[in-house]
């Protein structure tokens, strides 16, 4: 594809950024429209040395850039907030060619992305430490909050911008240094956000990008010493294996991994709130976040009336090309992907579950697209239920009472965000506190902004994103106890 479709070109970035240069490597690999197939760019394949010189140029960065005061770093990250909404549609495009999702959602999360840079750099200068009372009248215990160090990064390819400066903004605002593993399957949106933070004057080696061999970047990134933090966002399984090599060097470590939210509908509840919630949960990005509703708990009262309002919603979903024209939905990110819905969606119907209505599709045959399905009657016991599907396909389950859907919202290792609409005040606070989750939606199926703290409990992981909260994993806290002689 050429570059003319973007108004700044120079924002197609094929290298990796290290100590504030471009870097090629020998390798290079493919980067692909999951819409059409399409070759985007060929993009350098960096890998161990190339990670190691990256922790180098980090490690290098840190005392001058821990020692600039919050106001410099805030200052930086300001217009790093208005370069990026200057190139909004430009990033939008990027994205949408790169992962598939449609423009107005690739323009939504550029706007969130941008908001965590606005966020951080307010925060930058509200890092406070604390006065402790003596416990001794010659003692004066202070403590303070300084930047953990060197923060290695690794995000996911379902949110190519915004899971890269909700653990960058907060890192730079408190004076830590960055290397960043995006997805290999969406690195051109974190390398246009590299571009533009280094025109908005972050200095050289304090935000790294290196993409391409995952595992190699991987060991560098989790084993090297000077790496103090490591803030990871993807699939549990990877989560798990890359937190327990961390602990060799006993690493600072937050996780974000997978979810299996339920949304839980109540007879109370109003359905066409909770059916606009489904939808928005649900289908959201195809159904590939980590916060999408993945089993649908529907109390038997309202069961037949909400499967038919939200069938009707499901049968107008259209999955098309994101860049050709308005469509609801882009393609899943692979093969690999739209064969996983399929999957579910058979295993489902084996164990006796219906498909109450598909949605179209109107993207090319090369793309990878998954109609939008509604399932009724699922078994308790289905793949859908277990496993997260990440795709556009919503099963219905039935059950009788509270403290039933309580029970099987529970059941499950995750424990990321999980949804409930009723009218009762009174189930809303029971049922909100009962579920163990780190986020709920009450009456809601958007629960996601840059003011409030994302994350999980259970084995979704631990740290939190966004909001005050979100700078703690970047700060380690010091305490200075001070004997002071009598006069
Ligand atoms: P998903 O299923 O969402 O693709 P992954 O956990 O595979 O989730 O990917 C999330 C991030 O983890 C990506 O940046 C990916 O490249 C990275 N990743 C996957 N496997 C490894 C690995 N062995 N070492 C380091 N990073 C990895």
């Amino acid at each position: 594809m050429s570059d003319a479709w973007l108004s700044r070109p120079d924002l197609l970035r094929t290298e990796g950024f290290i100590a504030g240069r471009w870097e090629e490597s020998d390798t290079r690999y493919d980067v692909l429209n999951p819409a059409t197939g399409a070759c985007l760019a060929r993009v350098t394949q960096h890998g161990a040395e190339a990670a190691t010189r990256a922790v180098d140029a980090a490690s290098a960065a840190l005392a001058a850039w821990s020692a600039t005061t919050a106001s410099e770093r805030a200052a930086i990250l300001r217009r790093w907030h208005e370069l990026v909404l200057e190139s909004a549609e430009d990033l939008a495009r990027l994205m949408t060619a790169e992962q598939g999702k449609p423009l107005a959602e690739a323009r939504g999360e550029v706007a969130y992305a941008a908001s965590f840079l606005l966020w951080f750099a307010e925060e930058a200068r509200r890092v406070y430490g604390s006065v402790i009372p003596g416990n001794a009248p010659t003692r004066r215990l202070t403590v303070i909050r300084q930047p953990v160090g060197v923060v290695a990064a690794i995000t996911p390819w379902n949110f190519p911008a915004a899971m890269i400066t909700r653990k960058v903004a907060p890192a730079l605002a408190v004076g830590c240094t960055v290397v960043l593993k995006p997805s290999e399957l969406t690195p051109l949106s974190a390398l246009a956000l590299a571009h533009l933070g280094a025109e908005a004057g972050v200095p050289p080696g304090v935000f790294n990008v290196v993409s391409g061999e995952a595992p190699a970047i991987g060991e560098v990134l989790t084993g090297d010493p000077r790496v103090r933090k490591f803030s990871f966002t993807g699939s549990t399984a990877v989560g798990k294996m890359l937190a327990a090599k961390c602990m060799a060097t006993v690493k600072r470590v937050s996780l974000e991994l997978g979810g299996n939210a339920p949304f839980i509908v109540f007879d109370d509840a109003d359905i066409d709130a909770a059916v606009s919630g489904a939808i928005a949960s649900k289908f959201r990005n195809s159904g590939q976040t980590c916060v999408c509703a993945n089993r649908f708990l529907v109390q038997d009262g309202i069961y037949d009336r909400f499967a038919a309002a939200l069938a009707r919603k499901v049968g107008m979903l259209n999955a098309g090309d994101g860049l050709a024209g308005a469509s609801d939905q882009g393609p899943l990110i692979n093969a690999a992907a739209v064969a996983k819905v399929e999957r579910h969606c058979a295993d489902a119907v084996e164990r006796g579950a219906r498909i109450l209505a598909r949605g179209q599709v109107s993207g090319p045959p090369e793309g990878h697209f998954a109609r939008a399905t509604l399932l009724v009657d699922v078994a308790p016991d289905a793949l859908l239920v277990r496993e997260e599907t990440f795709g556009p396909l919503a099963g219905l389950i039935r059950f009788d009472h509270e403290e039933e859907a309580i029970r099987l919202a529970n059941d499950t290792p995750a424990g990321l965000a999980a949804y409930l609409f009723t009218a009762d005040h009174s189930r809303a606070t029971r049922v909100s506190e009962a579920l163990e989750y780190g986020m709920v939606g009450l009456n809601t199926g958007l629960i996601s902004t840059e003011v409030a703290p994302f994350g999980g409990i259970k084995e979704s992981g631990f740290g939190r994103e966004g909001s005050q909260f979100g700078i703690d994993d970047y700060v380690s806290i010091k305490l200075v106890v001070a004997e002071i002689a009598p006069a």
